[in-house]
């Protein structure tokens, strides 16, 4: 059977605060987008009601880049959970800027966030995210309490994403996977891709799902969750955990066939795969040159129909060589 294409993660700028090491290419010079290519949120929301919606999207994730720093943020939460068609709606942000802007985004309708975490030591993480902590906190310090005020407020559920790094946060996995035993918080293992940073990828290497569940169930134990995840991940925990562990393995287990999902970059590129970018339909353009909202829609249908053809298996061909974006620019 076909998957239902219903979700549509929304990348609102390309910027971001933070220079992880495995999203950015090292010390080079990024072509970032300049603002009047972005989608304005009226662009944006346009897409939404007339193409989006009527094509079969009810779930939108927003993303980036790091949505949280764009300045309309909490407007364009506010109007795409007042859609009466938006069935699910979430966020996912390096955290830095939650203390300041969770509750405003409670407030105008969010409620579930996703937010990257990959390491709980200050020095580590500074490595990770590329940036040096100034003043009387630390970078960590700033998004452990993004985090605090985050679940404070009530998001739930409360998802942290790992990226492990082989020889730089490898050693925390277990720390790491422990904070689901207390705390109902979903931790998620997203395998390390060659995407962004491909030279970091050849040096480091990767960590495996299967090889992070064995560590963690020798020294935790570890067992199939029953609750039951909507996207890529296998859920399993901890036994007697409050929370759940998440693993996403697009580099060892393809998941094609289960993809839920399509891509809007923050200058209106809809694209079908992550890394695929056949068949992508520049939004942006033909909004602004005013091409009937009607025909950009049967466009869109026609490009999920054709999705499953395009997606492009990571595991099968085994590379992105040639394959130039970072998950900044696409969104990831
Ligand atoms: N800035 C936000 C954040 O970091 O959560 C949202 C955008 S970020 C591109 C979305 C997710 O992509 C993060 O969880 C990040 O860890 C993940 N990511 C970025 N580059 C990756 C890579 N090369 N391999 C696997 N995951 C990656
Ligand atoms: Fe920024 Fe997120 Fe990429 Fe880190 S992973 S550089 S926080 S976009």
């Amino acid at each position: 059977m076909m998957n239902r294409i219903d979700y549509l993660r929304i990348s609102l700028i390309d910027r971001c605060n933070f220079r992880c090491t495995y999203c950015m290419p090292e010390d080079a010079e990024i072509d970032y987008l300049l603002k009047q290519d972005l989608l304005t949120q009226s662009e944006l929301l346009t897409l939404l009601r007339e193409v989006f919606i009527p094509a079969g999207f009810t779930r939108f994730r927003l993303t980036g880049g790091e949505p949280l720093i764009r300045s309309d943020i909490v407007e364009i939460v506010d109007a795409i959970a007042a859609l009466p068609e938006t069935q699910d709606l979430s966020l996912t942000t390096n955290g830095f800027l939650l203390p300041e802007k969770a509750q405003a985004l409670y407030n105008a309708g969010l409620r579930r966030v996703n937010i990257s975490l990959d390491s709980l030591d200050a020095a580590t993480f500074d490595q990770l995210i590329g940036r040096r902590s100034t003043g009387s906190k630390t970078n960590w310090d700033k998004v452990w309490s993004g985090i605090q005020t985050a679940h404070a407020v009530g998001f739930d559920p409360l998802k942290l994403n790992v990226v492990v790094v082989p020889g730089v946060n490898d050693r925390e996995i277990l720390d790491l996977a422990a904070l689901s035993i207390d705390r109902e918080w979903h931790v998620r293992f997203i395998e390390f891709m060659p995407i962004g940073n491909g030279d970091l990828f050849e040096k480091a290497g990767w960590v495996s799902s299967a090889d992070l569940r064995e560590q963690i169930g020798q020294r935790y134990g570890i067992e199939e969750s029953t609750v039951r995840g909507n996207g890529p991940a296998d859920i399993f925990k901890i036994p007697n955990a409050k929370g759940t562990l998440g693993f996403i393995s697009q580099m060892s287990e393809c998941f094609c066939d289960r993809c839920n999902r399509m891509r809007l970059s923050a200058d209106g590129m809809l694209r079908p795969c992550l890394l695929n970018e056949t068949g992508q339909i520049d939004l942006k353009t033909e909004l602004r040159q005013g091409t009937d909202l009607a025909e950009i829609r049967d466009r869109v249908i026609r490009l999920v129909e054709w999705k499953p053809e395009i997606n492009y298996k990571l595991r099968d061909s085994g590379s992105t060589e040639g394959y130039a974006r970072s998950m900044s620019q696409i969104g990831g």
